[in-house]
């Protein structure tokens, strides 16, 4: 979408007077493009283990440039450092201070990212308190990148290397301007399931998805990236939405299927719909979503009870319709929000809700892996939709102030690639977990 501030702060005027102001400096982000390269530059391996040799070579592999030490002036586009060996809190030192010097030459839109093992009660203390060190040193780290830079981290649960598929996916997802929204985050990588794609341009070939809430937002934006990366679409939508869902589905060259979600047998609908147009069903993306807000003082049922159904109810029942189905394989996304995580005045439905789908998901992971098959959440943040283009434009200004190091809101288009990825084989061992897509801020809708 355009965007006027984006526009006027990466001119020439603009930008002086951007700086003599004080205001926020976006700048346009690294976004996913066709046959781009992976990242901007070359990658700096960080770490000794035999993790991280193995991370060289895989990134050769992949026809990267690889350097092991900082040497030279030219521009690193992404900085890895494998940290899986730590063991008390001095294990830290090193990496940090080898990092340090390197950020000085990280391309705009460029990577840093950690590669560790999550911290666990199970562990001894000081490994414990070293492992989780390092989310609060990414993050920490996170915040100070600037250039549309990004920093974020994969957890390898015990047990998983980097030959899992989900590791290699998580990894590609994050070097890549697939994620350029995606910040300050960790994505956990738990099973050794899935596959990475044969073409990387078409990670969800072949794949049937269907996309609830399909017709305008977020959910079009999804409906569009999944069949550029290769899947055909189902866009779902009430009737009333119809002229829209319409032009979504003709765009994307997918069908469309009229539908509340709330209906009892929404789910059952979806299926029958998907196996007798396409002959299959393999992906579900629960964006369907609406809010009501109220202060909680001045709450009604209905207010209440529209978005809990919508956003959270709709889809446990769904669910339950897919389970007894027991489609093989199947992968959902649903869409959380930070509301559900940090809380927003005036949402205590809406947060229920989305904190609910959070819950959902993670309580639905063993049933749905048990087929094949897995489910993950995205939470979205503050997201340049037509609601907030209608901001006024100092007021947006200021709003993005208060935004950490990208300094702007993201595109709907940065959350359907988080969806994509989630959707696709490559995330076959990362279920039940939530992934933030929101530049590393609590605030949004
Ligand atoms: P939107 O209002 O622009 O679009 C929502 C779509 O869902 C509409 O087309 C609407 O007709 C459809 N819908 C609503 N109720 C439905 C029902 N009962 N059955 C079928 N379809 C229904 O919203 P959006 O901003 O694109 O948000 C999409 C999703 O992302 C929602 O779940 C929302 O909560 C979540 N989200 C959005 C933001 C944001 O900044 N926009 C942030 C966090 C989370």
């Amino acid at each position: 979408m355009a965007d006027q501030y984006l526009n006027f702060a990466t001119s020439g005027l603009g930008r002086s007077l951007v700086k003599q102001l004080g205001l926020p400096a976006p700048v346009t982000l690294r976004r996913y493009r066709e046959g781009a390269p992976l990242v901007p530059g070359a990658i700096l391996v960080v770490g000794s283990s035999p993790l991280a040799a193995e991370l060289g070579e895989l990134l050769l592999g992949w026809g990267q440039e690889v350097r092991t030490h900082d040497a030279g002036d030219a521009a690193l586009g992404a900085i890895v450092a494998v940290l899986d060996d730590l063991e008390s809190p001095s294990g830290l030192s090193a990496p940090a201070l080898t990092i340090s010097p390197a950020l000085r030459k990280l391309a705009p839109g460029g990577r840093v990212i950690t590669i560790a093992r999550p911290a666990s009660n199970d562990d001894a203390p000081a490994v414990a308190a070293a492992r989780q060190g390092v989310t609060g040193l990414l993050r920490s780290l996170a915040h100070e990148l600037r250039d549309g830079a990004t920093g974020n981290g994969i957890e390898l649960a015990e047990g998983i290397g980097l030959d899992a598929p989900s590791a290699q996916g998580a990894l590609r997802f994050l070097l890549s301007g697939r994620s350029a929204y995606v910040d300050g985050q960790f994505i956990r990588v738990e099973g050794t399931g899935g596959a990475l794609p044969s073409n990387p341009d078409r990670p969800l070939a072949g794949k049937v998805a269907v996309v609830t809430g399909a017709a305008r937002g977020i959910g079009a934006a999804i409906a569009k990236v999944l069949h550029r990366d290769g899947a055909t679409v189902v866009a779902v939508d009430v009737p009333a939405a119809g002229d829209a869902l319409a032009k979504v589905a003709n765009e994307v060259g997918g069908t469309t299927l009229q539908l509340d979600v709330t209906a009892p047998d929404a789910g059952s609908k979806i299926i029958e719909h998907a196996q007798r147009r396409h002959g299959r069903l393999d992906i579900v993306i629960h964006n369907a979503g609406i809010t009501r807000d109220k202060l909680l003082v001045n709450m009604d049922a209905a207010k209440w009870d529209s978005v809990m159904a919508v956003n959270l109810e709709s889809q446990l029942r769904m669910n339950q319709a897919f389970l007894d189905a027991g489609l093989p394989g199947l992968r959902l996304v649903s869409l959380a929000s930070t509301s559900g995580i940090a809380g927003n005045r005036g949402q205590t439905n809406y947060g229920a809700s989305k904190a609910g789908v959070i819950g959902m998901v993670g309580a639905s992971a063993r049933a749905f892996g048990a087929l094949g098959g897995g489910i993950n959440a995205v939470a979205p943040g503050f997201i340049e939709t037509e609601m907030t283009a209608k901001i006024p434009f100092g007021t947006r200004a200021a709003g993005r102030l208060i935004l950490p190091s990208l300094q702007q809101g993201g595109l709907p288009l940065d959350v359907a690639e988080a969806i994509s990825f989630l959707a696709s084989d490559a995330a076959g061992g990362i279920n039940g977990r939530t992934l933030r897509v929101c530049g590393q801020s609590l605030i949004g809708a």
